[in-house]
């Protein structure tokens, strides 16, 4: 079964013999078959990183990968002539992956033997097996998303990103400035799901309420009329961030209730909580209603209950919510504000687009919906996991 399987998050390769036909050391004139490109297009195109850990000169190698015209597909390759379990543990490091998430293929059993014995939970195959790989399951995703067919170029930009900031001398501010950052708020999709799912389970440090929402769950809210699912997605001049955040909302006559507010670690840097938020208070201020946010202290969502306090949230009892009814879980507090104007932000630009149409306060009737929903959201409370 596909989904039993652990996925391979990157895969290795050795370039001999394995990748193309021929020793280019010896001066074949290596070829590429089609079959072979097309395998690793097709990886590539499910977000399954990859890699090369080749004995060969450096320079003409990626010289030969280029001509191919396939040298994009690959980050942080180890061309060299130190030990393949070495190169596989340098690009397992800097992708900063678990050994059981990578794959090696190569020709030789003495080198497969060699990274088999360093890093036993690295998965090998042989030459061989390279046209079959992507009928394998642990190459098959349950889900693409558009952040999977991008991923490659998401760790490409960052990698260009990380090495321009490390060499920039002004204040971090400047840094932010020139990255022309540009944040877009949307209405999730059908599509966008599964990227919102993934980030309520990966984003612990800025969760508001450390709640996951299921996919199923965010899909009968995205259905709903009563509730919005937005997801923030950000792009600089490097790339594509890719999916950056959830906000899920409920309209309510008088008041907006922020059920959910969670954003990538990747984007802490940025301000993005604090940005989101501003944003909401102006669109609330606008529409002439109150706001009202679930926060549920965690371990480790210290820096999102900043971002909500300094946006002004505050504990302050208020007269809209007071039909409302206390929330489900105990350790929920109930944050309120009463919005003024914001203006946009200084260091990005936002755009907002495929809003609900009505961003007015909804009738009367449909607050009893969201009181139901408020239980339901709450059965699929899970403890935070891991970070992006
Ligand atoms: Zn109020």
């Amino acid at each position: 079964m596909a989904d039993q399987a652990v996925p391979v998050k990157c895969l290795v390769w050795d370039l001999d013999n394995t990748l193309w036909r021929g020793t280019l050391l010896e001066g074949d004139d290596v070829r590429l078959s089609d079959a072979v490109r097309e395998v690793i297009v097709m990886l590539d195109s499910r977000g399954i990183l990859q890699s090369v850990a080749s004995k060969n000169d450096h320079d003409p190698a990626w010289r030969k990968l280029e001509r191919l015209g396939v040298a994009e597909y690959f980050l942080l390759p180890e061309i060299g002539w130190g030990p393949k379990s070495e190169s596989v543990r340098r690009i397992a490091d800097e992708l900063r992956f678990a050994h059981t998430a990578v794959a090696f293929v190569d020709d030789q059993p003495a080198e497969r033997a060699e990274v088999a014995f360093h890093l036993p939970e690295v998965r090998c195959y042989s030459h061989e097996q390279v046209l079959g790989l992507p009928g394998l399951p642990e190459f098959t995703p349950a889900t693409v998303t558009e952040d999977s067919r991008q991923r490659r170029r998401m760790y490409q930009a960052n990698f260009r990103r990380t090495a321009e900031q490390s060499a920039f001398t002004g204040p971090d501010e400047d840094f932010l400035r020139s990255l022309e950052l540009v944040m877009r708020i949307s209405g999730a999709g059908a599509d966008d799901l599964a990227r919102v799912e993934e980030l309520t389970l990966r984003t612990s440090q800025m969760n508001a309420t450390g709640v996951h929402y299921s996919d199923t769950v965010l899909r009968e809210l995205c259905a709903d009329p009563a509730h919005d699912v937005l997801v923030i997605s950000m792009a600089d001049r490097f790339g594509p961030h890719g999916a950056v955040g959830v906000l899920l909302l409920a309209r309510n006559a008088g008041f907006w209730h922020l059920k959910l507010l969670a954003t990538s670690c990747r984007v802490v840097s940025f301000g993005a909580g604090a940005v989101i938020l501003n944003w909401l208070i102006d669109q609330a201020f606008e529409a002439g209603v109150h706001l009202v946010a679930d926060f549920r202290q965690t371990e480790r969502n210290r820096m999102m209950e900043i971002a909500y306090r300094f946006a002004g949230f505050a504990t302050d009892p208020c007269a809209c919510t007071s039909a409302y009814g206390i929330p489900p879980d105990p350790d929920v507090q109930r944050l309120h504000l009463v919005p003024d104007h914001r203006n946009a932000p200084s260091t990005m630009r936002l755009v907002s687009e495929g809003l609900p149409t009505s961003w007015t306060p909804r009738p009367r009737h449909s607050r009893r919906v969201s009181e139901r929903r408020d239980e339901e959201d709450h059965v699929v409370t899970s403890t935070p996991t891991d970070t992006l």
